[in-house]
C-alpha cells in the first residue's frame, strides 16, 4: 500500500469512488479521519455469558443485562390473533435462546440467515416454557472467523456504528470493520503525537499510535480504558488550552478600568434597603469590588439560585461605577424582565440622584430617540434593555461596566456585541441556573465564578407536588381558598395557541373557561409571548398590583419575574418542560414570607408510573433512561428545591454534548469526553492546559510547538480569542 494519512479514502481496499464520497459526506475525508472514527462499543468476554449458565441466573431472580453469543438455528414469523411476531432460535455451546420482534417484523426478518452468528445483548426473560428469550434485544452480526477467534483468543471485537448513506451502499458491519482494520494496520504508526512528551509521562498516557490501536483492536480491557482515556484527556486538554488562551487574553492584552468604590452611592443605598445583605451577597461583592479596582477588565460570573439576590448585587456593581464617573448597562432575556429591572432600579435608585433609562424593542420612536440621546450625553447612569442595547445606533458616552442576566439566554456574539461598546468595559454575568463547580470552571474557564450560596433568611421552601388532571377542580378549589389568605397564582401553559399536532392546553382557550367557570368571580388576566410588550407589560404591573388574582401565562414568566404575592403556580403539562425550566418557572412563587406552592400537573395515567422510578439512574439502560427522562425530571422536583443538585440530575439526563450552552460557549463540543464522568481527567487537563498557556502563552517555546501545531490544524475557528493564529 502506498499512501499516507491524507490520502483520499478510496485507497483502501473496499472503498471505491462511491463510498469515498458517502464518507465525506460525514466529514471523514481521509485515512486519518477514518483512522479517528471510534468504535461505539467492543465485544468482550468478560461480558459474555452462556445461555445454560444466564439461564439459571434468571431463574434465581436475575433481571439485569446479559450478551450472549450464538448462531441461528432458525427463524419464523409467528401469527397470533391480529398480531404477529418475530422469532429467531440461536445456539450457543450447549444450550438455547431465542429472540423475539413484534415491530418492524418486514426488517428483522432479512437479517437472521441460519448459520450466521451473532452477538445478542439484551434483557432476557424465561418463557412459561422455560426457554431463554430477549425482547427487542440489541445484536451485532459477527463471521465465523471473529466467532472462532473470539471463542479461542477472546480477541475484542469493535462495533461501529454504520453512518446511513453507507449503508445504502451495502456496506456492513465486517466490512467496516475490515476497511478500519487495515486502516489501523498500515497506517497508525504514521500519527505524528498531538501531545508533548511530558505531559504523557506525567500522566500515563499512551502514545497516540499505540492508544489508536488500542481503541480499535484492544488487547484487553485495561488496555481500551487506557487509550479512551488518552483521547478523553486529549479532548479535554486542547478545549482547556483554549479556554486558558481565551482568559489570558482577555486578562493581560490590554488594560481595563480602575474603578474605587468611595461610598458615595453605595453606602446610602445600603442603608435604604429594607434587608441586610447576606453574608453569600456580602462575599461576591467584595470579590466583584476587588476585580473592578484594577485596571484589568473585570469578567466575572455570579451563579446563584433563583431568588437568592443577585440583582441587588449587580445594582451595586452599578453603582460603584456611576460613582466613579461611568455609565453602565444591563442586558436581560425579556422585555417583562427588562420592565420589571427597570421599574426596580428606578424605586430604588433614583433617589440618590441616579438616572436609569430603558431600551427595548418595542418602543415609540420618540420614546427611543429620547433614550438613545440621553444614553449617548450620559444623562443616563444605567441603562437597561433588551438585546435592543446591542443595535449600531445605540452610543454611550462612557460605558464601564455591562452586566448580562440570565446569562444562558444569549449567544457568544451577543455579548461581546455589548462589551465592544466601550473600551474594555468591566463585565459582570449571572445565571440562576447553577452549574456544579467542575463543570463551570470548565466552562466558563475564562470568567472568574462567584456562587451566591446560600438564600435570604426569610424564605421558606417551596412545596412541590405532581397531580393528575383528575385532580384539576381540586386544585382549583384551593387557589380560591388561598385566595381568601391573600394569595395570587399563576396557572401556567406551554403555549399560546391550540395546535393540532400535537395536543397541548392553550393558554388562550383556558383563560377563556376559566374566566367563565372556575374562576368566575375572581378576576383573572392572560399573558403570552405574541402580546406586545406594553401589553405584557401592563399586564405584569397590574398582576403585581393585585389586580388580578390569577395570572394564566405562558412560560413569558419563566424568567426573574418578581411578585411577592404570587405564591402559587400551577404547571400544566409539566413534563414537557426541561428540569432548569422547571425550576425556573417554581423560582416564580415563595418570593415572599408566604409559604409558595409548586403543583406540576401531568395526566393521570402519568402520574401513575411516578411512583415507580427512583432517584437514582445510574442502573437504568440508556433507552429506558431516555423513556422515563421526564418522569424522573418531576420526581426530581419534588424532591428537592436545591438548584445546584437539579443541575447536577438535569445534566446526568441530558448526557454529554447537551449541556448548558456548551454550544454557545464558543469552545469546541465534546465528543469522547464525559464532563460528568471524566471529571477528574478533566481538572488535571486544566491544570496542565493552564500551567502551559501561563508560562508561554503564545506557544512560541520550541517545546510548546506541537501544541500550536494542533491547535491551527485542529481548532482553527477556535483561535479569535488567541494571538496564535
Ligand atoms: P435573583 O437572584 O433570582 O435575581 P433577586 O435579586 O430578584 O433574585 O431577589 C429576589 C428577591 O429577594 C427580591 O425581592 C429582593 O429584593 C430580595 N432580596 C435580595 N436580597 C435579599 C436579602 N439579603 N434579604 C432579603 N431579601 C432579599
Ligand atoms: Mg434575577
Amino acid at each position: 500500500m502506498s499512501g499516507t494519512l491524507d490520502s483520499k479514502l478510496d485507497t483502501l481496499n473496499g472503498i471505491g469512488k462511491k463510498r469515498a464520497e458517502a464518507f465525506e459526506h460525514y466529514n471523514i475525508n481521509n485515512v486519518e479521519d477514518l483512522l479517528f472514527y471510534f468504535p461505539v462499543k467492543h465485544l468482550d468476554r468478560s461480558n459474555i455469558t452462556k445461555s445454560s449458565e444466564l439461564k439459571k441466573y434468571v431463574a434465581n431472580g436475575y433481571d439485569g443485562e446479559a450478551t450472549l453469543l450464538g448462531f441461528v438455528i432458525k427463524s419464523e414469523e409467528i401469527n397470533y390473533g391480529k398480531k404477529s411476531m418475530f422469532k429467531v432460535l440461536f445456539k450457543d455451546g450447549n444450550g438455547t435462546f431465542e429472540c423475539v420482534w413484534f415491530n418492524a417484523i418486514k426488517y428483522f426478518s432479512g437479517r437472521f440467515n441460519a448459520g450466521d452468528n451473532f452477538a445478542v445483548a439484551g434483557k432476557p426473560v424465561l418463557t412459561k416454557y422455560g426457554n431463554l428469550q430477549f425482547a427487542h434485544p440489541d445484536f451485532d452480526k459477527i463471521t465465523d472467523e471473529e466467532s472462532e477467534n473470539f471463542k479461542h483468543t477472546g480477541k475484542i471485537i469493535p462495533f461501529y456504528s454504520i453512518p446511513k448513506k453507507l449503508k445504502e451502499l451495502n456496506l456492513g458491519d465486517f466490512g467496516l470493520r475490515n476497511i478500519i482494520r487495515e486502516a489501523v494496520e498500515v497506517y497508525a504508526d504514521s500519527l505524528t503525537e498531538t501531545l508533548p512528551p511530558e505531559i504523557l509521562k506525567s500522566n500515563q498516557l499512551l502514545p497516540v499510535s499505540q492508544a489508536l490501536k488500542e481503541i480499535h483492536y484492544p488487547r484487553n480491557l485495561e488496555t481500551l480504558q487506557n487509550a479512551l482515556r488518552r483521547f478523553k484527556y486529549e479532548e479535554l486538554f486542547y478545549f482547556e488550552i483554549l479556554v486558558a488562551l481565551k482568559k489570558h487574553k482577555i486578562r493581560n492584552l490590554r488594560r481595563g478600568v480602575a474603578m474605587k468604590a468611595n461610598g458615595k452611592l453605595v453606602k446610602p443605598f445600603l442603608e435604604s434597603l429594607p434587608f441586610k445583605l447576606t453574608q453569600a451577597q456580602l462575599k461576591v461583592l467584595a470579590e466583584i469590588r476587588a476585580d473592578m479596582e484594577i485596571d484589568k477588565p473585570m469578567n466575572r460570573l455570579i451563579q446563584g439560585d433563583v431568588g437568592s439576590g443577585k440583582t441587588i448585587v449587580a445594582i451595586l456593581a452599578m453603582l460603584i461605577a456611576a460613582e466613579n464617573g461611568y455609565q453602565s448597562a444591563i442586558m436581560v432575556p425579556t422585555e417583562i424582565l427588562a420592565n420589571q429591572h427597570y421599574d426596580t432600579l428606578k424605586k430604588m435608585v433614583s433617589r440618590f440622584g441616579v438616572n436609569v433609562v430603558s431600551l427595548i424593542g418595542g418602543q415609540t420612536k420618540a420614546i427611543r430617540a429620547e433614550a438613545l440621546a440621553d444614553i449617548k450625553s450620559h444623562k443616563a447612569n444605567i441603562v437597561i434593555g433588551t438585546h435592543a442595547l446591542i443595535e449600531d445606533t445605540v452610543e454611550f458616552d462612557k460605558l464601564g461596566l455591562i452586566v448580562i442576566d440570565e446569562q444562558h439566554r444569549f449567544g457568544v456574539t451577543q455579548r461581546s456585541k455589548l462589551r465592544d461598546k466601550a473600551d474594555l468595559p468591566d463585565c459582570l454575568v449571572m445565571t440562576a441556573t447553577p452549574i456544579p463547580r467542575t463543570l463551570s470552571m470548565t466552562l466558563y474557564g475564562d470568567l472568574d465564578v462567584s456562587t451566591i450560596d446560600k438564600m435570604p433568611a426569610n424564605r421558606k421552601p417551596i412545596r412541590t407536588v405532581i397531580r393528575g388532571e383528575s385532580s384539576l377542580r381540586g386544585i382549583y378549589k384551593f387557589i380560591l381558598d388561598k385566595h381568601e389568605e391573600g394569595y395570587q397564582s399563576y396557572i401556567v401553559y406551554p403555549m399560546v395557541e391550540e395546535s393540532e399536532k400535537i395536543d397541548l392546553k392553550a393558554a388562550t382557550t383556558h383563560y377563556e373557561e376559566l374566566s367563565k367557570t372556575f374562576f368566575k368571580n375572581r378576576d383573572v388576566g392572560l399573558i403570552h409571548g405574541k402580546m406586545k410588550w406594553n401589553e405584557k407589560q401592563e399586564m405584569m404591573k397590574r398582576f403585581a398590583d393585585k389586580e388580578f388574582d390569577i395570572l394564566i401565562a405562558t412560560t413569558v414568566i419563566e424568567v426573574g419575574i418578581d411578585v411577592p404575592d404570587a405564591n402559587i403556580i400551577v404547571i400544566n403539562d409539566a413534563y414537557r418542560y426541561g428540569l432548569s425550566q422547571l425550576h425556573q418557572l417554581r423560582g416564580r412563587v415563595g418570593r415572599g414570607s408566604k409559604q409558595g406552592f409548586c403543583i406540576l400537573l401531568a395526566s393521570d395515567e402519568y402520574t401513575k408510573q411516578l411512583q415507580k422510578f427512583d432517584f437514582n439512574l445510574d442502573y437504568l439502560s440508556p433507552a429506558k433512561r431516555e423513556k422515563i427522562k421526564s418522569i424522573l425530571r418531576l420526581n426530581s422536583m419534588v424532591k428537592t428545591s436545591d438548584g445546584f443538585l437539579l443541575s447536577e440530575i438535569d445534566m446526568k439526563l441530558r448526557g454529554p454534548g447537551d449541556i448548558f450552552g456548551t454550544k454557545q460557549s464558543g469552545f469546541p463540543e465534546l465528543k469522547i469526553a464525559d464532563i460528568n464522568k471524566d471529571t477528574s481527567i478533566l481538572v488535571k487537563a486544566k491544570q496542565d492546559a493552564f500551567e502551559i498557556i501561563n508560562d508561554d502563552p503564545n506557544l512560541v517555546f520550541p517545546g510548546d510547538s506541537l501544541i500550536k501545531t494542533k491547535l491551527l490544524k485542529s481548532y482553527k475557528g477556535h483561535l479569535k480569542f488567541s494571538s496564535i493564529a
